[in-house]
């Protein structure tokens, strides 16, 4: 019989990726033929790393992932599930607020985009690890190692 390829984009800023993404997407692979980590880019959206930088660390935490991509996409993320003929979309639950904001959103792309969320429950190290806390973090001057893949490497003086 012939089988559809399943094909999961899993979007996001990664502005870092935490050891909590990587943590989602190797609990994901098992359950798709290709996921592809792709980097939403809102051209209005201020980033505390760039496009490059986060690319280039997303491509390093999954070189020895064969069936993990990295791309990036502006606009919808539905016509960029529909580019690369993706048919899922991976997202992390961490608590009842991110149920929230993703069951509105997971809705509305079943609707507009006929893509099917698979959403995955965060483990309990993970649960409290976010971007915006490693940011936050960093800007303070703080020591974000901990929420990090080893590949990430910030150089603190560089943001200064
Ligand atoms: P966005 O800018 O869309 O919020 P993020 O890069 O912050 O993107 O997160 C992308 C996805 O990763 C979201 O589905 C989010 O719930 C999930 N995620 C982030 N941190 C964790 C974590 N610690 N455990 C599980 N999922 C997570």
């Amino acid at each position: 019989m012939n089988h559809t390829p399943k094909i999961a984009v899993f979007p996001g800023s990664f502005d870092p990726i935490t050891k909590g993404h990587v943590e989602l997407v190797k609990r994901a692979v098992p359950l798709f033929d290709k996921i592809i980590v792709a980097i939403g880019v809102n051209t209005k959206k201020k980033y505390l790393f760039d496009l490059d930088q986060r690319l280039q660390w997303l491509n390093d935490v999954f070189e020895s992932e064969p069936s993990v991509e990295v791309d990036h996409y502006e606009k919808l993320t539905v016509a960029f599930c529909k580019k690369v003929n993706a048919n899922f979309l991976l997202r992390g639950l961490r608590n009842a607020s991110d149920f929230d904001y993703e069951k509105t959103i997971s809705q509305l792309n079943a609707m507009v985009g006929d893509v099917e969320t698979v959403f995955l429950i965060s483990e309990p190290t993970y649960s409290h690890f976010s971007s915006t806390i490693v940011r936050e973090i960093i800007i303070a001057g703080g020591d974000p190692t901990p929420f990090l893949p080893e590949e990430v490497k910030i150089n603190l003086k560089e943001i200064e």
